[in-house]
C-alpha cells in the first residue's frame, strides 16, 4: 500500500500517468487532492494533465530514457489514454506497479481480442467478423449487412469506422481504412446506450458507480444521465454485473469503463470496454461521494475501496471545441457567467488552448435535489450554449 503523504526516497509518494489528457488531468487532480505527488509521461507540452503535473515527462511513449525517468519518479503508474502502447505499460510494469496490466490493456486495444473476450464472459455483443483478407471480405454474411466496418486498433470518437449498406461500399471502405485489420459488426437497432464503471483491487474488491445512460452525436459522447431509474432496473442490474463479470476475466486491476448498447427489444449488447476512467463517469466528480478518478487513485495506490454512492441526480453536457466556433473564424468564449449562474452547475475545463470541431475541451455536469430539477437547469444550459436539445 502506498499511504498518500509517505516520504519516499527524500520525496512525496509520486503516482504516474502514461498520457496527459483530460483524464490524466483528473486524476492528477485526484492524486494532488490527497497529497501525492503526481508526473505524467506525454510529448505534449501544452498537455492538460502534463500543464499541472509535479512532473512532465515530455518524451514519446516508447522511448526508454522516458520510461526510465517516470519509473525512478514514481512508486506505482497507470493509464489515462487507450492507444498507449501496451508494450510500454509492460516495460514499466517490470519495476513498478502498473495498473490497469499490459495484458489487459492489450485486449481493450484490439477490438478483434476484446470481443473473444466477451465471448470469453458469456456476454452478447453485435454479430460480427473479422476483416483481415480479400477472402474473409468476400465471405461476410449478407446478415450483417448494413453494418458498421470499425478499424481493429486505434479507434476513439467515433474515428475509423464507416457505416456501410452493401457489399460494393464494404470493399470501398476497407480500401479506404488501407485494409488493415478490421470488425464489421452488424448494425444494430438502438434503443438507448449504457455505460458501466468499476473499479477493482489488487485483492479482488470491486465497487462499481451507478449504470449510466449516454447519448452520442456523430459517434462522440454528448450527454450522460444518471440518476434512480435512468433504466429499468433489471436491465442496469444486467449491466453491472455484466461489467463485473467482464472485469473479474481479466483480473483487471484499476478502473474500467463498459459501454452497452440496449436494443429495441430490450436485449443488452456489449459494445467495447475503455481501460481507464470514461468520459461517460465525468459526473461523479460532483454527483457521488467518490469520483472515477479517486477510485483511480486508491487502486493504484492499494487503499481500500468502497462501495461509491450517488447523492445527487445527475446530467452532464459534454462541451466540444464546436461551442467556441459558433460565429466566422475567430473563436469566442462560450457564455460561463449565464452558465454558472444556474444553481448546480459545475464547469471542469481541461486547459486546451485550441478548440476545434469535436475535440473535448470540457464538460458541464448538472446536480439538484431533485430531478426535475436538474433536467430543467440541463436543458437551459444547453440552449444558452446553443447546443441541441436534450
Ligand atoms: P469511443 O471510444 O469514443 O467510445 P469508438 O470510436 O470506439 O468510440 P464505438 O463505441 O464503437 O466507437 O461507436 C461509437 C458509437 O457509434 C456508439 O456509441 C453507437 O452510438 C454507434 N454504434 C457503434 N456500433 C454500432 C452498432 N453495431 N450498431 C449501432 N450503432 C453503433
Ligand atoms: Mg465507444
Amino acid at each position: 500500500m502506498l499511504l498518500p503523504g509517505s516520504l519516499q526516497a527524500g520525496q512525496l509518494a509520486t503516482l504516474g500517468v502514461m498520457g496527459g489528457g483530460q483524464l490524466g488531468r483528473m486524476f492528477v487532480q485526484a492524486a494532488q487532492a490527497m497529497g501525492y505527488f503526481t508526473a505524467v509521461l506525454d510529448p505534449d507540452p501544452a498537455s492538460p494533465a502534463g500543464l499541472i503535473s509535479h512532473y512532465h515527462i515530455q518524451t514519446d511513449y516508447l522511448d526508454q530514457s522516458g520510461l526510465a525517468q517516470l519509473t525512478q519518479r514514481c512508486a506505482a503508474i497507470t493509464t489515462e489514454f487507450e492507444n498507449v502502447p501496451a508494450g510500454a505499460l509492460q516495460t514499466l510494469g517490470a519495476h513498478r506497479l502498473v495498473a490497469p496490466g499490459a495484458d489487459a490493456v492489450r485486449i481493450a486495444q484490439d477490438r478483434v481480442s476484446e470481443k473473444a473476450h466477451f465471448v470469453r464472459c458469456g456476454v452478447a455483443c453485435a454479430p460480427y467478423a473479422v476483416i483481415d483478407s480479400a477472402g474473409a471480405l468476400a465471405a461476410v454474411e449478407a446478415a450483417l449487412l448494413p453494418g458498421i466496418l470499425k478499424t481493429a486498433r486505434m479507434g476513439y470518437d467515433g474515428k475509423g469506422q464507416i457505416r456501410v449498406a452493401t457489399r460494393a461500399e464494404l470493399q470501398l471502405a476497407w480500401d479506404e481504412l488501407s485494409q488493415v485489420t478490421c470488425v464489421l459488426e452488424k448494425m444494430l437497432p438502438l434503443k438507448a446506450e449504457c455505460s458501466v464503471i468499476v473499479a477493482r483491487g489488487r485483492d479482488g474488491v470491486m465497487v462499481n458507480l451507478p449504470v449510466q445512460r449516454n447519448q452520442h452525436r456523430d459517434g462522440i459522447l454528448a450527454v450522460t444521465e444518471v440518476f434512480d431509474g435512468v433504466l429499468p432496473a433489471a436491465l442496469a442490474a444486467q449491466a453491472v454485473d455484466a461489467t463485473r463479470a467482464i472485469a473479474e476475466e481479466l483480473q483487471y486491476v484499476g478502473v474500467l469503463c463498459v459501454e452497452f448498447f440496449v436494443l429495441d427489444d430490450d436485449a443488452l449488447v456489449v459494445n467495447e470496454i475503455a481501460p481507464r476512467p470514461h468520459n461517460s463517469g465525468h459526473y461523479s466528480l460532483h454527483a457521488c461521494d467518490q469520483s472515477q478518478f479517486d477510485l483511480q487513485v486508491r487502486t493504484l495506490a492499494g487503499l481500500p475501496l468502497n462501495q461509491p454512492r450517488q447523492h445527487s441526480p445527475a446530467i452532464m453536457l459534454n462541451l466540444l471545441g464546436d461551442l467556441w466556433l459558433k460565429r466566422g473564424s475567430e473563436p469566442v468564449t462560450p457564455p460561463w457567467d449565464a452558465v454558472l449562474a444556474l444553481p448546480g452547475t459545475h464547469l471542469n475545463l481541461y486547459g486546451k488552448l485550441l478548440a476545434s470541431r469535436g475535440r473535448k475541451m470540457g464538460h458541464l455536469t448538472v446536480t439538484g435535489a431533485t430531478l426535475e430539477q436538474v433536467r430543467a437547469t440541463a436543458a437551459q444550459a444547453a440552449r444558452l450554449l446553443g447546443m441541441a436539445p436534450l
